[in-house]
């Protein structure tokens, strides 16, 4: 696996494998890798004859009193686990080199940014749709892959490239679980044994309106307290939001009967986790659902 350090080195590659005539999928990770990373990978490696994962803390999607700092950093592991999921070359720019000094511009992707997620971290998705769109330029993907795990980062991801014409297919890929029910995520890392073991409240919460919604209840209020309640129940866990949305907007909606997202932000002592269900109508205006957890 090549490590490509510049900006400059990384349009070089990308090029030459474009000139190739090879198809190049692009897997954009903040590091501190885990399972959920390397199924990007999988899915890429599929897909694609040409992969390329990126590592970059990107500290515009962070606030001011966020994890900037102590979110974990280990390039040599990352580097050998994307070597091992068959990535062919790994990106790891330096922060100087994407915002040189005097850098001022930001992509924005109106409203679907101020809700939820970025109501909790104003200015996260700016950050986050400006860092995604430098990658998009700078490699020139065909594909590009994405987690459900982060349901609104990806929808956002999605309409910033059709807004702005961007010739990437934007891939989502499932959320990848612990055996217990909860999501990979890289900041699982900061809990404690007592808080892993509360964490997996999300997971139960969306089991929960899961249970509700085969039950016949369609009423998003009574599925959003149903969660709630789950939530508060445990003595380590702060309910951030809990909310029924639809699945393009992230709008709430009042009652399920087209494409929905449960979606959960909860703090399990001092560490943010989100997660969220997927729901859909197995056709179009049918009572039954599919649900993608
Ligand atoms: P991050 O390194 O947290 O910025 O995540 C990089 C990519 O991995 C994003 O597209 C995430 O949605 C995705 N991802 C993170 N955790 C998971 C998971 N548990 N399952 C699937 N994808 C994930």
């Amino acid at each position: 696996m090549e490590i490509i350090r510049t900006i400059a080195w990384m349009k070089e590659y990308a090029r030459a494998a474009r000139a190739e005539g090879l198809v190049i999928g692009l897997v954009p990770t903040m590091g501190a890798l885990h399972e959920g990373h390397t199924a990007l990978v999988a899915r890429a490696r599929k897909e694609c004859s040409r992969v390329i994962a990126s590592v970059f803390v990107n500290p515009k999607q962070f606030g001011p009193k966020e994890d900037y700092k102590k979110y974990p950093r280990d390039l040599e592991r990352d580097a050998k686990t994307l070597g091992d999921a068959g990535v062919d070359a790994l990106f790891v720019p330096e922060t100087s080199d994407v915002y040189p000094d005097g850098f001022r511009t930001y992509v924005n992707v109106e409203g679907i940014s101020e809700r939820l997620e970025g109501r909790s971290r104003p200015g996260h998705f700016r950050g986050v749709s400006t860092v995604v769109l430098k990658l998009l330029e700078i490699v020139q993907p065909h594909f590009a892959y994405f987690g459900r795990k982060d349901a609104q980062q990806v929808r956002i991801i999605s309409e910033m490239v059709r807004d702005l014409n961007v010739d990437a297919q934007i891939v989502v890929c499932p959320v990848v679980r612990e055996a217990d029910g909860l999501a990979l995520s890289s900041r699982n890392a900061y809990l404690s044994a007592e808080e892993r073991k509360a964490a997996t409240v999300l997971h139960k919460a969306l089991v929960e309106a899961r249970e509700e919604l085969n039950a016949g209840v369609r009423d998003a209020m009574q599925l959003q307290a149903a969660m709630r309640k789950i939530i508060e129940a445990e003595p380590l866990a702060a309910l951030d939001y809990a909310e029924i949305v639809g699945a393009d907007t992230f709008e709430p909606v009042v009652r399920v009967a087209k494409p929905c997202y449960a979606v959960l932000a909860v703090f399990i002592g001092k560490t943010r986790l989100i997660d969220n269900l997927l729901i859909e109508p197995t056709s179009t205006g049918s009572e039954d659902l599919v649900f993608h957890l």
